[in-house]
């Protein structure tokens, strides 16, 4: 079947710097790289490394055909990623050499997604088809109520948080994935433990405590593989990207958690985002 990821796409802009800047200091940057970024480009890299056929629902500006060519280099079908009239979402990255960071997240396209793009893309999804949805685009509500209606599997990462985001879709979900702090955040929110929600199968991801499972059979514990960290960015991404590819090839949950397991703390050992998530063979090869 085919994973549809409604997603962002950023360029991810890192600068090395000595210190971060005060307000109204300038300062001279030692060292300028660029990634591919984003939760939903990371997600569809993911799962298409996992061997997933997936396809990236979205948009760029005219100055993000780079980041496309990435998308489509890494496995991911990218004919339904429109090139709009605005910039591509940026993420001006600052790191310094205690490695503290500072960010500023220019959402542009990500937030410009146009309904006639995720309507055409969706005319061509199927029964069965998964669609997922982090929460840095637009259009999570309405795709989400197609997705729904059309007899779609509906997955969720509630990242970056927002109570108001999550449960406007909370009702159309089949699979809602959140972090440790995230599900607390929802928790105290609604007032309901992950068990009391009203979606089938729900994940919390504990870092390297590894991630509980909320399905038809209560609650399961998984815990995380044993590694020496250097960079966990895209930890989660890689871990959902994984779990929903493997899902797509219908394995059983407690499987697919231990693949998606493995996946993470392979990623965590190394330093990058999307263009270091690793494939399906590497991860099967992992003896940690
Ligand atoms: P991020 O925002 O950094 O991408 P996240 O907060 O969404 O991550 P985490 O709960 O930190 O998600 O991590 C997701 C999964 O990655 C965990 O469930 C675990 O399997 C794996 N993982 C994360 N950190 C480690 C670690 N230090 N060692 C081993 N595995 C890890």
């Amino acid at each position: 079947m085919t994973i549809w990821n409604l997603g962002s796409i950023n360029a991810d802009v890192v600068y090395s710097v000595p210190h971060i800047p005060a307000p109204g200091e300038t300062l001279a940057s030692t060292a300028r790289q660029s990634f591919l970024g984003g939760k939903g480009a990371n997600m569809s890299v993911a799962a298409a490394r996992a061997a997933a056929q997936v396809r990236h629902i979205g948009a760029v500006g005219s100055d993000g055909r780079e980041l496309v060519q990435r998308l489509l280099e890494y496995g991911v079908d990218t004919r339904n990623i429109a090139e709009i009239d605005t910039e591509s979402a940026q993420a001006i990255i600052l790191v310094d050499t205690h490695g503290e960071n500072a960010i500023v997240l220019h959402p542009g396209a990500n937030h410009e997604i146009p309904q006639a793009v995720l309507q055409s893309a969706l005319a061509e999804a199927e029964t069965g088809d998964w669609l997922v949805m982090q929460n840095e685009t637009n259009l999570q509500r309405t795709a989400a109520e197609m997705g729904r209606k059309m007899g779609l599997k509906v997955a969720y990462a509630a990242a970056p948080f927002s109570v108001n985001r999550v449960e406007a879709v909370l009702g159309y979900l089949d699979f809602l994935i959140l972090n440790a702090v995230e599900a607390e955040q929802l928790q105290t929110a609604t007032g309901k433990t992950p068990a009391e929600l009203p979606v089938t199968d729900v994940i919390v991801t504990l870092g390297s405590e590894g991630a509980d499972w909320y399905g038809p059979n209560g609650k399961l514990h998984f815990d995380a593989i044993k590694v020496d960290p250097v960079d966990t960015t895209g930890a989660g991404d890689t871990f959902t990207g994984y779990l929903l590819a493997c899902l797509d090839r219908t394995q059983p949950m407690a499987q697919a958690i231990k693949t998606a397991t493995k996946a993470a703390a392979l990623m965590v050992t190394r330093h990058g985002t999307a263009d270091v998530i690793p494939d399906l063979l590497e991860v099967q090869d992992f003896r940690p």
